[in-house]
């Protein structure tokens, strides 16, 4: 069946007890026994809740893959991943991840022993040259945030698998509307469902799907250990945003697209990022790759922080937040919002300057969202 009607059915089941359409809201720490050692299906809720069984059994069909679980947040996610290596492993990571990645990754790494590389995995040659006996996985995000660079799924999976590491891939930016990373070669896939999935920014959580029995395995048993399952009422409400994903997908990339175009001939702007422009420099494997372009874009002011500033002070329907993937559209500075804990340095070998601004485009209407930023940015033409 299509996405469309898998996203509104998967995993989703009249409710047995009194029929309701929409999955009831299963908020109850534990469970009765029948009998000794006999229950229906669930005991406890980390262990296992039926409203995040069916989101998790949604998430799976969605991504094409054998198992999902739903955690509490996105970072829940990586944290989670994390536990799957040991003490003297590495990770190679692609080195303009989403800020909390980076951080975790470098903390966790100290603490535990576990090195993790960061380097930039759209030079496929330097990574096959990286990897070694203790290379465990290959950490690849894309779309990049905020600069939209693309990875090849499929060519960095081939080179994990020839030396016996995972290929791992953080999802949240297309969802699997737009890309569908196991069809690719990935090994596990994350999520945060607070961006797309979700959709509605009323929610904070997570996702980590797998497609073999062994990672099903130890993921499922690692989320019961750790303790990073999704509450169930979170899992009711990204399992209500999954219902409208396609249809919110297609206006994301609609309104992007007019956005993005608008920006790259806007005498203010020193450049646009955003794979659907034919100058996008990886434009032909975003077509390739993707099923479409998605909502984030990024554009660099040609102006210094002052004309950044004004920007973001200027904007009216485009809130000044963090966080991205809502109905509503969202402006924000990299430098000292979403990847301000990532540093200074790390920032600077990521290309992430000082003058890029991140759009997240919402599904308003396209015209109004254009208005909006052309008001913004006309005073600072005028200082250059
Ligand atoms: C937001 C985000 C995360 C972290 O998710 P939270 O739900 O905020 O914990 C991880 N990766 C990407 C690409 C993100 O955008």
């Amino acid at each position: 069946m299509g996405l469309q009607t898998e996203s509104i059915h998967a995993g989703v089941s009249p409710d047995k007890a009194y029929g309701a359409i929409m999955t009831p809201i299963y908020q109850s720490s534990t469970f009765v026994f029948e009998d000794i050692g006999q229950h229906r299906g669930f005991d406890y809720t980390r262990s296992g809740n039926p409203t995040r069984k069916a989101l998790e059994e949604n998430l799976a069909v969605l991504e094409g893959c054998s198992a999902a679980v739903a955690v509490t947040t996105g970072m829940a996610a990586v944290a989670t991943v994390m536990h799957l290596f040991r003490t003297g492993d590495e990770i190679i990571c692609t080195d303009d991840c989403y800020g909390g990645t980076a951080r975790l990754m470098k903390t966790m790494g100290e603490q535990f022993g576990i090195s993790v590389v960061f380097m930039n995995l759209r030079d496929e040659q330097a990574v096959e040259a990286a990897m070694s006996a203790r290379t465990k996985a290959i950490w690849i995000e894309t779309p990049s945030n905020p600069l939209l660079n693309l990875l090849d799924i499929e060519a960095l999976a081939e080179i994990a698998h020839r030396h016996d590491a995972l290929a791992i891939v953080d999802n949240t930016f297309l969802s699997p509307m737009f890309q569908q990373p196991f069809s690719l070669g990935a090994d596990i896939v994350i999520h945060s469902t607070t961006k797309y999935l979700n959709g509605h920014s009323d929610v904070v959580g997570g996702a980590i799907l797998s497609n073999s029995p062994e990672l099903d395995e130890r993921i499922g048993a690692l989320v019961n250990t750790l303790g990073t399952c999704a509450q169930p009422f979170d899992t009711w409400l990204v399992l209500r945003g999954i219902k409208t994903l396609v249809p919110r997908m297609r206006l994301h990339e609609q309104n992007a697209m007019q956005v993005a175009r608008f920006l790259a001939e806007h005498s203010a702007v020193e450049r646009v990022f955003y794979p659907g422009l034919e100058s996008h420099p990886q434009h032909d494997l975003a077509r390739h790759q993707q099923k479409g372009f998605g909502g984030m874009v990024s554009f660099e002011l040609k102006g210094g922080i002052e004309e950044v500033n004004k920007v973001l002070r200027s904007t009216k329907i485009f809130a000044l937040a963090e966080s991205l993937g809502g109905v509503e559209s969202l402006i924000e500075h990299p430098a000292t919002m979403s990847h301000a804990s990532m540093g200074a340095e790390h920032r600077a070998l990521a290309g992430i300057g000082d003058g890029v601004i991140r759009l997240s485009i919402g599904i308003e209407d396209s015209e109004d969202l254009v208005a909006d930023l052309a008001e913004a940015l006309d005073g600072t033409t005028g200082h250059l």
